[in-house]
């Protein structure tokens, strides 16, 4: 069962709650282009995750057939419970890791490129966690927590995570205490200095208390959301490649080979010396942080907007099919919905190969529906043709008669 599908009407319609409070407070909590942003990183995170997350899924059934130390019952409430917090323990030292080591920090680090804060960000998901995650949860299996036991505290895990992605609610009191809370979740996602890697737990604080992690929000240190690298950009593909692309230019850079090895495994930021002092990188002086923008007008918005909920609506298709798909289908989903939202992300950066690039992708819906019916992911309805056809219409006509904002050349 997927349990993150049936949550997306409750996601969507928690975020128009928060824009409706954001109203009625007068406050500004959502930028445009950077919640589409966040919302087409976890769109993308969860196509690929059809693909990906069979490693997880394997891994975990595969050591715990072969290793597992104790039969643990699936019916019992306590192997439940002790799953929950098993699982949070598990998760404390991946997303600490995911902090501390440079390559688990490009998977990770997609979850912290927005400069906003809100709901939006926390779909904000990687589409690479997959990679070294599973390892993490590896003692459940051998401690004999049976897989669906397993997956679903996982993903009640996630889906608590949710809730504490707002700026709206303030401290909670006791419950600082014992659980990830906005407050405390709002430190994680900062990049001032005191509130560094700090506050790992997925549900529960206590860890970090307990592990010399935890940092309370200070009324006198105002949180700047982000990283110090900032992401600048709009493309969720470069979103989920920027740090790997940068370890990758310092491990070719170095003369030792030891340090092309290792710097994939050392502390986040560290660099091979002879490489640090030939590019130097400076450090962004925070009391003079500007949030990434370009300015778009409102014509600019709806139509990246509309177009944005086609893949919205495809990316829960897909889930929804999810396992009857065959290799092939998921292929041309995953490619689908990587060209559309990377070409959406041009748009929003108002790029001046924007406008072919949108005509391509209009142009490219075409092969990708007669694909999809040949693969029977769709069937060849008369209405589906003619809402195809008016749809990619009225985008054409919408492209060559908007009005269009100033472009930017990128530098
Ligand atoms: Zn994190
Ligand atoms: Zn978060």
């Amino acid at each position: 069962m997927n349990y993150i599908l049936y949550a997306i009407p409750f996601f969507l319609v928690l975020i128009g709650l928060e824009l409706l409070l954001d109203r009625w407070r007068g406050v500004s909590t959502y930028r445009f282009s950077d919640a589409l942003n966040s919302l087409s990183a976890g769109l993308l995170s969860t196509t690929v995750g059809l693909l990906t997350k069979a490693v997880g899924v394997l891994s975990y059934t595969l050591a715990w057939q072969q290793l597992a130390l104790f039969e643990l019952p699936a019916n019992s409430w306590w192997v439940w419970l002790l799953a929950f917090v098993f699982y949070d323990f598990c998760y404390y030292w991946n997303h600490r890791l995911g902090h501390e080591r440079n390559v688990l920090w490009a998977a990770h680090s997609v979850h912290h490129q927005s400069e906003d804060y809100n709901l939006s960000t926390a779909l904000r998901q990687t589409s690479s966690g997959f990679i070294f995650g599973w390892i993490f949860y590896l003692p459940m299996a051998v401690a004999g927590v049976p897989p669906l036991v397993f997956l679903t505290v996982a993903a009640l895990n996630l889906l608590y995570q949710f809730w504490v992605h707002t700026r709206h609610i303030p401290k909670l009191g006791w419950f600082e205490w014992l659980f990830i809370t906005p407050s405390n979740h709002r430190v994680h996602h900062a990049q001032n200095t005191a509130y560094m890697d700090r506050n790992y737990g997925g549900v529960l604080i206590l860890w970090d208390r307990l592990f010399g992690t935890f940092q309370e929000e200070l009324d006198e240190e105002p949180v700047i959301f982000g990283v110090t690298t900032p992401l600048a950009s709009w493309n969720p593909l470069w979103a989920n490649a920027q740090f790997y692309v940068a370890l990758w230019r310092d491990a070719r850079r170095a003369e030792s080979w030891w340090d092309k090895l290792r710097i994939w495994f050392m502390r986040t930021g560290w660099r091979p010396a002879d490489v640090a002092a030939k590019y130097p990188q400076s450090k962004a002086d925070l009391s003079q942080f500007v949030k990434f923008e370009v300015p778009l007008n409102l014509a600019q918005k709806v139509y990246a907007g509309v177009q944005f909920s086609l893949y919205v609506l495809g990316g829960t298709l897909l889930m929804g099919q999810g396992a009857e798909l065959s290799l092939a289908q998921v292929l041309l989903g995953v490619a689908w919905m990587a060209v559309g939202l990377y070409i959406i992300g041009s748009w929003l950066e108002n790029r001046p190969s924007a406008k072919r690039l949108e005509v391509l992708r209009l142009l490219l819906n075409l092969p990708a529906v007669w694909l999809a019916l040949q693969l029977g992911l769709l069937t060849a309805q008369p209405l589906l043709w003619v809402l195809l056809l008016g749809y990619s219409l009225l985008s054409l006509g919408a492209l060559f008669w908007a009005p269009r904002g100033q472009a930017v050349v990128p530098a």
